[in-house]
């Protein structure tokens, strides 16, 4: 776990640990959370792996609670899910996202995208779409500046409705990138027939390459087949100049990771775009 302090640390994983009654706890102070503001946004950037330039961003949602300290994603978004909570937190994200577009809050590049993470129960609900499109157009920008990551599990979940609100949200200009792939049960003949235009690799298949002969092959296979479907390919979780190369070797056009830049709040991530140029 992520924590920024050892205190935070010992307080989260007592909530986490102590059962269902701790569990409650965090329920409780998930629901506060939004009212309290207690949510950020950090981003994270993606270079192009010729060259490394910057190709786009990812958003990232960051808690940090008064009773319970500063809990990752990874354990309060599934939880957030079960309880419903994780409607009101993605239209949170959203509309942080856009606004700070729009408005300059976070500096970007408007020819490169900031991607966004829906999750299966965002994307199966009714008022998704219209949700969507409202905060777009509060803060007067396109869906041209706005990808959309989604895992196998929230396709696979209803593929009808999934696949229709993501082509709705390609009519608005938003491009669709299939995220944590290789994790989940996608089949060669599935893959085809989803509105995706990009695969984003899971860190798990780019961790071990560096020395370990099957990986590597397995890496390998994953981007030729991504490029067979006239996919962009994201490597996530590059953190090794090696792993870069290998990848670049492959055909993957970007990269993301501890190795190019690290999740960073809007002054920071100002700052490196600066440093990069941008
Ligand atoms: P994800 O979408 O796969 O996000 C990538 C995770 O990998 C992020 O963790 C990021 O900080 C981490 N990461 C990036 N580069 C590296 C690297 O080089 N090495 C390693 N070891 N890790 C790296 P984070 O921010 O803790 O987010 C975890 C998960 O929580 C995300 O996984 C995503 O599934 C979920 N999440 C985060 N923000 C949101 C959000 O706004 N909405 C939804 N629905 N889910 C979110
Ligand atoms: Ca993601
Ligand atoms: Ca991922």
């Amino acid at each position: 776990a992520k924590t920024s302090s050892p205190d935070h640390c010992v307080l989260f994983s007592a909530a986490l640990e102590q059962g269902p009654r701790e569990r409650q706890r965090l329920l409780l102070a998930l629901h506060q959370a939004l009212e309290r503001e207690e949510f950020t946004l950090v981003l994270q950037p993606k270079v192009a792996l010729a060259d490394r330039s910057y190709a786009g961003a990812e958003v990232l949602v960051r808690w940090s609670s008064p009773q319970l300290g500063d809990v990752p994603p990874d354990l309060f978004v599934p939880v957030a899910e079960d309880a419903g909570l994780i409607q009101g937190i993605g239209d949170w994200v959203l509309g942080e996202a856009t606004r700070g577009l729009g408005n300059g809050d976070i500096a970007g590049d408007t020819r490169r995208r900031m991607a966004i993470n829906v999750s299966a129960a965002q994307l199966q609900n009714e008022r998704f779409l219209d949700r969507f499109r409202s905060r777009l157009d509060q803060a007067g920008v396109t869906g041209e500046v706005i990808e959309v990551e989604v895992t196998e599990s929230a396709l696979l979940a209803s593929t009808a409705v999934a696949a229709e609100r993501l082509e709705a949200l390609r009519q608005l200009g938003v491009t669709i990138t299939l995220d944590d792939f290789g994790t989940g049960y996608s089949s060669f003949s599935h893959l085809k027939h989803l509105p995706i235009d990009a695969l984003k690799i899971a860190p798990e298949f780019i961790a071990d390459i560096d020395g370990d002969a099957a990986a590597a092959r397995l890496l390998a296979a994953m981007v030729a087949m991504a490029r067979s479907l006239e996919l962009r390919v994201v490597a996530e979780g590059v953190e090794t100049g090696e792993q870069a190369r290998f990848l670049t070797g492959l055909g993957c056009t970007e990269g993301q990771g501890y190795l190019f830049g690290r999740p960073m709040a809007p002054p920071d991530f100002a700052r490196w775009l600066r440093d990069h140029d941008v």
